[in-house]
């Protein structure tokens, strides 16, 4: 048996796993931080929703005209569109994972957006699906 501590709340826990991280699924849940401003009471669509329209509304500050779907099984969630090029983007709620700082979310297919958006507490990061690499809008 080994006594190691909880990498979230350091608490030492007694097991026979040492690569055993968390002394409880809630300390595992823990480590990656929930966008605060979506609240937990929304519905996963209506935390969609607040993502699309926080991430339209920086875009449209930036100077894009704004598209949003009028169907739910769209291929992307928004077209943004400056001087005649058309970028398709693609949103996601992230998580921060607390111990790297990394955001985690669901993957984003390079076929279907050149954009993805990534909401967090912290403000919107823009990446190339692709590779993954931060980018600049
Ligand atoms: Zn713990």
């Amino acid at each position: 048996m080994l006594s190691i501590p909880c990498q979230n709340c350091g608490q030492i826990m007694r097991t026979w796993l040492k690569d055993q991280k968390y002394c409880s699924p809630r300390c595992r849940k823990d480590v990656a931080v929930k966008p605060g401003q979506f609240s937990t009471l929304m519905s996963t669509g209506m935390r969609g929703a607040v993502g699309e329209l926080t991430v339209s509304a920086d875009l449209i500050n930036k100077g894009y005209e704004v598209f949003r779907s009028v169907s739910q099984c769209a291929s992307c969630d928004l077209i943004a569109l400056r001087d005649g090029v058309a970028v398709r983007v693609e949103v996601r709620t992230a998580a921060i994972y607390k111990p790297t700082g990394k955001l985690c979310y669901s993957i984003i297919n390079p076929d279907k957006a050149d954009v993805g958006a990534l909401v967090t507490i912290n403000g919107i990061t823009y990446i190339e699906p692709k590779t993954r690499a931060t980018i600049a809008l």
